[in-house]
């Protein structure tokens, strides 16, 4: 049926300026499902959103919807969409009660936000409800690192207060604790480490199911996205930052800030773009805001400054801050619809984060304008260590070659293996005949994302009717952490 054909003001415009007017205020429009949806390839062509619109129709060339009028910016294609993430439960898991909830311990002023994560603490020690917490501090010893601990008092978990914007080791902490027969114990994490206690809760196959039995009451913070230390701090350092002087680092509206004085001004701020590439990989292959499967999910989006919002997901989640409201902990109020709907705003960034993903591979066929002299090597040069902060052992790259023998060149493939951003990668790539180095290519990567795989193809010099033998070379550099990859491929007809 054509749009046309429409006539009557019946059931159809009734339903429409019925939803319209539910979704008022909401900033899903036509303009989100292009983006979300169209762009990043993920539309089913189901046409639901042209069937629906007056002023969309579905483009049969294109393949995708079009507009042929006005649009309201109403929404209601992006909420039919089969692909679009639009209902709340989906969005931040389900929950009993929502909060906006801040300290009323002198001593707490202070925490990340409003304090209630600490808070919480110090009333379940002194209601005796838990013998021991795992939470995360930060290390003495090198500053701004996260060091998960296991606390058994009150006064610990005011030490700890406030956010590390890394990963922490806080299962093998929780592990130990049980190991050391603490039974009960409250857990504090990011979602991932609150999904990994999760499972080791529930499923079959989990360790804490059977064995090894605590009571966990599980705390976890909202998450958007953590970085990679190694990575972040040098880059902090280079803009004049004292890490030991920092008092307090804090995400805000998209920036990232650090301060000297914590409740001063930040001595610099970044938006979180630039820092992106500092970003642990894992952070993009993440959907949970908000810490779904948790009992008490703690954040600060949504409820305004030095305060949070709080989810109890669980009976005892709920008990335990209306216990510690009444008690004179925390400080609760009802959680609205406008905090809500910023909650369900960020929640839906990171959902829909995901479509946007794209593993790039950059293919090299040529080399660029660098060049280098031939070097007569005095000696088979020993793999050096990266420069670098501790990173251990980290491999920052994998590399593997297949040879074209037909074409006479070897494809080399190197993938970032760091899990983090490797800028300015200087390549070297030479034929080590005898004592001389010979045929050197040379490229830089200026960034080279986390899983990233750059393919190379070195021509080889072979005589015409000769068999492939050499011993190529292939050494990778950056500025930041030197020499991180040397090695020599030995090439034959049979590779
Ligand atoms: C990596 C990370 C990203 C975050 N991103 C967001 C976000 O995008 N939006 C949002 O609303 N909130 C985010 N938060 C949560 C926010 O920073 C606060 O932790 C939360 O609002 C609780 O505030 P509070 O005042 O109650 O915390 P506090 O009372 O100060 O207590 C904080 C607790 O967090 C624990 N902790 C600190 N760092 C870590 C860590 N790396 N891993 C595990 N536990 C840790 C401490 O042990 C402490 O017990 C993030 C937190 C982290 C750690
Ligand atoms: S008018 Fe409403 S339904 Fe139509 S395209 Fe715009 S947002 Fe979508
Ligand atoms: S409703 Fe969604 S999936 Fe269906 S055609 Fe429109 S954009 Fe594509
Ligand atoms: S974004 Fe996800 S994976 Fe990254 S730290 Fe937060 S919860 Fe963990």
């Amino acid at each position: 049926m054509s749009k046309e054909k429409i006539e009557d003001k019946s059931k159809y415009d009734y339903s429409f300026d019925y939803i319209q007017k539910k979704l008022e205020g909401k900033k899903d429009s036509f303009g989100m499902l292009t983006r979300e949806i169209i762009r990043t390839g993920i539309c089913t062509e189901c046409g639901t959103c042209a069937a629906v619109c007056p002023v969309l129709e579905w483009d049969h060339l294109a393949a995708q919807p079009k507009l042929i009028g006005k649009c309201t910016g109403c929404g209601i294609c992006y909420n039919q969409c089969p692909r679009t993430i639009t209902d709340p439960i989906q969005l931040m898991g389900d929950f009993k009660t929502g909060y906006v909830a801040n300290t009323n311990i002198p001593e707490v002023i202070g925490g990340q936000d409003g304090g209630t994560v600490t808070s919480l603490l110090c009333y379940l020690f002194d209601e005796h409800l838990i013998d021991a917490a795992v939470v995360t501090m930060k290390d003495e010893n090198n500053p701004w690192h996260p060091v998960a601990q296991i606390i058994t008092n009150k006064d610990d978990a005011i030490k700890a207060s406030g956010s590390i914007y890394s990963h922490s080791h806080t299962v093998e902490a929780l592990m130990d604790a049980i190991r050391a027969d603490y039974r009960s114990i409250a857990f504090v994490g990011t979602p991932c480490n609150i999904d990994a206690v999760n499972k080791m809760m529930i499923s079959p196959s989990g360790m804490l199911k059977y064995f090894m039995r605590a009571h966990i009451l599980t705390i976890g913070l909202f998450c958007m996205d953590s970085f990679a230390p190694e990575a972040l701090y040098p880059y902090f350092e280079k803009d004049g930052i004292a890490l030991e002087k920092v008092q307090k680092m804090n995400i805000n509206k998209g920036k990232f800030h650090v301060y000297y004085e914590a409740d001063g001004e930040p001595i610099k701020s970044y938006t979180i773009k630039e820092l992106d590439k500092f970003k642990s990989s894992s952070c993009n292959f993440c959907t949970d805001l908000t810490a779904e499967n948790a009992d008490i999910s703690v954040g600060s989006v949504g409820s305004g400054p030095n305060k949070n919002t709080v989810f109890a997901r669980t009976g005892i989640g709920t008990e335990i801050i209306q216990d510690a409201a009444e008690k004179g902990y925390l400080k609760i109020e009802p959680f609205d619809t406008i905090n809500l709907n910023s909650v369900l705003f960020l929640a839906k960034l990171k959902k829909v984060s995901q479509y946007t993903i794209q593993k790039r591979k950059v293919f090299i066929v040529k080399d660029t304008e660098q060049k280098e002299e031939p070097k007569i090597r005095t000696g088979p040069e020993e793999e050096k260590p990266a420069v670098a902060k501790p990173l251990g052992p980290r491999k920052f790259l994998s590399v593997s070659k297949i040879l074209n023998e037909e074409e006479k060149i070897l494809n080399i493939s190197l993938t970032n293996t760091i899990g983090f951003v490797l800028e300015n990668m200087k390549i070297r790539i030479v034929t080590v005949e005898e004592v001389f180095e010979k045929r050197p290519w040379i490229t830089t990567i200026k960034e080279m994302f986390p899983y990233e795989t750059v393919d190379i193809g070195y021509p080889l010099e072979v005589e015409e009717g000769e068999p492939i033998n050499a011993n190529i070379l292939v050494e990778a550099s950056t500025e930041a952490f030197g020499k991180i990859f040397y090695r020599t491929l030995k090439i034959t007809p049979k590779e």
